[in-house]
């Protein structure tokens, strides 16, 4: 179906218009500009459209996630590439890039084929995977096509699954010779083993969750990012920093092909609230001082970082343990755009800066074909939000598999009313309404 969206408000490369879009055979064909009261004869299309009245609300670029785990093959009772990419559709996240630590881990060609084979009878929303290092797989490494992949994934600094790589040998050829973006997770192992023996004797099995923070340290995060970012200014290898949590760790990335990611969790809340939100927010890194938290958001208005979830969801089973047995990581695809959303009610940022953010810098670093923008000849996701739309985040409208959300209670401002993907309107008004809807595999120049 071809539409056309008007009376609405165009949110896009830095700019805010009253506005539209025609959309025709999956691509926008053309963004126009209402000027006082426009008759919909004078818009750019008509005939053949099915016209939608936005009523003052905004249309973004669909919401490009580069960091997420949908826990699919092994480990699907925490999630799937079904349930999340339809959280993800509520999100108003149109593309996806999952990681290689599921089981078995994503370490060869043909497992990283059979993933895309599972997205592609799925998955609502565009996809794309990661390729996995052990220290044993470069040469299954190497074979990454640049084209239909969207970078390697590497753990420095462990997480779910135990995919850590410690040989430094490894580690610069691999910086050498990617083919690809390398996207890295650091925190430094000594520091945090070291760390981790100290508490476990101060307090045993039952530490408070604040102590987080203090095993995952600050210190541990900077090592182990000045470590990879310095290998890859000596490579120039293409690097981005996974879900920065540090003030320090910003001043590493002073170099054209070095880029980082700051993760929501990090936005929005602080250290301190691990006395109250425990198990829910106890995700690797850790979550840092305030003042490392008002430094990253700082640090989205200056258009270089992308933003996205680390969506990563336990059950509730497993997250309520004790502090040591409890798995990092919590869900948020859902949630991430209404997060910033409130964050720019709360004038935190602007809107722009959270497209900026959210769309065209993934789109730029991934080096993502034709999406990411609200341009001609691109292909149409898009977000329709009404900004400052108050609302409850509960439980019972929770679409995760695994049911809970460490937002639960909050009063958010900005709620997601439509997202079409490829110019499909796959969800609208609390609905998914295309369930049979598949996304597509992303692509890049
Ligand atoms: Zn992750």
């Amino acid at each position: 179906m071809n539409y056309l969206l008007y009376n609405a408000f165009v949110v896009n490369e830095g700019k805010y218009f009253k506005g539209g879009l025609c959309l025709k055979d999956g691509i926008i064909e053309s963004v126009f500009e209402e000027k006082g009261e426009t008759a919909e004869r004078e818009m750019p299309c008509a005939a053949g459209y099915s016209p939608i009245d936005l009523q003052g609300a905004c249309i973004l670029p669909g919401v490009i996630d580069s960091h997420v785990h949908f826990r699919q093959p092994g480990l699907t009772h925490k999630g799937d590439i079904a349930s999340e990419s339809a959280a993800a559709l509520r999100g108003g996240v149109t593309s996806f890039m999952d990681m290689p630590n599921t089981q078995p881990q994503t370490l060869s060609q043909r497992l990283l084929a059979e993933k895309y084979e599972a997205a592609a009878g799925t998955s609502l929303v565009n996809y794309s995977f990661y390729m996995g290092c052990s220290e044993d797989n470069m040469e299954e490494v190497l074979k990454t096509d640049p084209r239909s992949v969207c970078g390697i994934k590497l753990f420095l600094g462990s997480s779910t699954g135990n995919m850590l790589v410690r040989n430094p040998r490894y580690i610069d050829l691999l910086f050498r010779e990617a083919p690809t973006l390398i996207a890295a997770h650091c925190e430094d192992e000594a520091t945090i083993t070291e760390n981790m023996t100290e508490y476990k004797e101060k307090y045993g099995e039952n530490a408070p969750f604040d102590v987080h923070a203090l095993i995952r340290s600050r210190e541990a995060c900077f090592r182990a990012s000045s470590f990879a970012t310095e290998l890859a200014r000596k490579h120039q290898t293409r690097f981005h920093l996974l879900h920065i949590s540090t003030e320090k760790e910003l001043e590493l990335l002073d170099h054209e092909l070095i880029s980082g990611e700051i993760c929501c969790n990090y936005l929005w809340f602080s250290q301190e609230d691990y006395k109250k939100k425990t198990w829910r927010i106890k995700c690797n890194p850790a979550i840092k001082t305030p003042h490392d938290r008002a430094s990253l958001q700082q640090a989205v208005k200056t258009g270089k970082f992308t933003v996205s979830t680390d969506h990563a969801p336990h059950t509730l089973e497993e997250k309520q343990k004790p502090y040591f047995s409890c798995p990092s990581g919590a869900p948020g695809i859902q949630h991430s755009l209404p997060m910033m959303l409130e964050l720019v009610h709360q004038k935190v940022f602007t809107l722009p800066q959270a497209v900026q953010a959210m769309c065209h810098r993934p789109a730029q670093l991934y080096r993502i074909e034709r999406r990411g923008f609200l341009r001609e000849g691109y292909a149409a996701d898009l977000a329709i939000v009404k900004p400052d739309e108050p609302w409850t985040v509960e439980r019972s409208d929770i679409a995760y598999k695994c049911g809970w959300s460490p937002l639960e209670g909050e009063r958010l401002h900005g709620k997601v009313w439509m997202t079409f993907v490829n110019g499909n309107l796959v969800y609208g008004d609390g609905r998914i309404v295309l369930p049979g809807y598949r996304g597509e595999r992303l692509r890049f120049l």
